[in-house]
């Protein structure tokens, strides 16, 4: 117990440094957008985790990047998030990817995240995709840079592919929609994870 609360704060410590090097397109195979190149809000402080395993969403607004970019949309639901309507600190998920496969920093992985239904979010690493995949189809670009970052994630914070999940293996919800939790019915996303971390080790 002692070890993790330290560790937690060491990571904490660095946690800035840290995304600041995952920016770096030498150590990524996607595009990263931080926080400030998309303009997002200060997080107003909240409860803080390590993460254990990997939660999969989809946005669940059918996105149209000829009507609004991700940026500005991301912007949107950030403000939204923080308002009235929810109260949250921040954007609810650490990680969203658009369309182009382009990854968005959303909140410190090591702040736990927030959700409006009804799961405990503890330890999960919530990477979000824009779309609603009940009515979309996952673009390839969308789905090899979920491939990319999730393997990152994986080797950074030691997290096993087997905890690979959907939002709606926790709870009610239609999230992330059956075009993409189709992935992860058929083994496909672990599969394709599991490839690419034996190919960066
Ligand atoms: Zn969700």
């Amino acid at each position: 117990m002692k070890i993790k609360t330290h560790f937690l704060f060491i990571a904490l410590f660095f946690s800035s440094t840290f995304f600041a090097c995952t920016s770096s397109k030498e150590i990524t195979d996607y595009n990263f957008i931080s926080r400030e190149e998309w303009n997002a809000l200060d997080a107003k402080p909240f409860n803080l985790q390590v993460p254990e395993r990997i939660t999969i969403h989809h946005e669940g607004t059918v996105f149209d990047p000829e009507k609004r970019t991700a940026a500005t949309s991301l912007k949107n639901i950030q403000s939204w998030g923080m308002g009235n309507a929810r109260n949250w600190s921040d954007i609810p998920y650490h990680f969203i990817i658009d369309f182009e496969g382009n990854v968005f920093e959303g909140r410190n992985p090591f702040t736990k995240g927030e959700t409006a239904t009804d799961y405990d979010p503890s330890g999960h690493l919530l990477v979000s995709c824009f779309g609603n995949f009940e009515e979309q189809l996952l673009t390839e670009k969308q789905f090899n840079s979920l491939v990319n970052l999730i393997s990152e994630m994986c080797l950074r914070f030691d997290i096993a592919p087997e905890t690979i999940k959907g939002h709606k293996d926790f709870t009610t919800t239609l999230c992330p929609g059956k075009n993409l939790y189709k992935y992860l019915e058929n083994g496909e996303l672990i599969n394709a994870v599991k490839k690419r971390i034996s190919k960066l080790k």
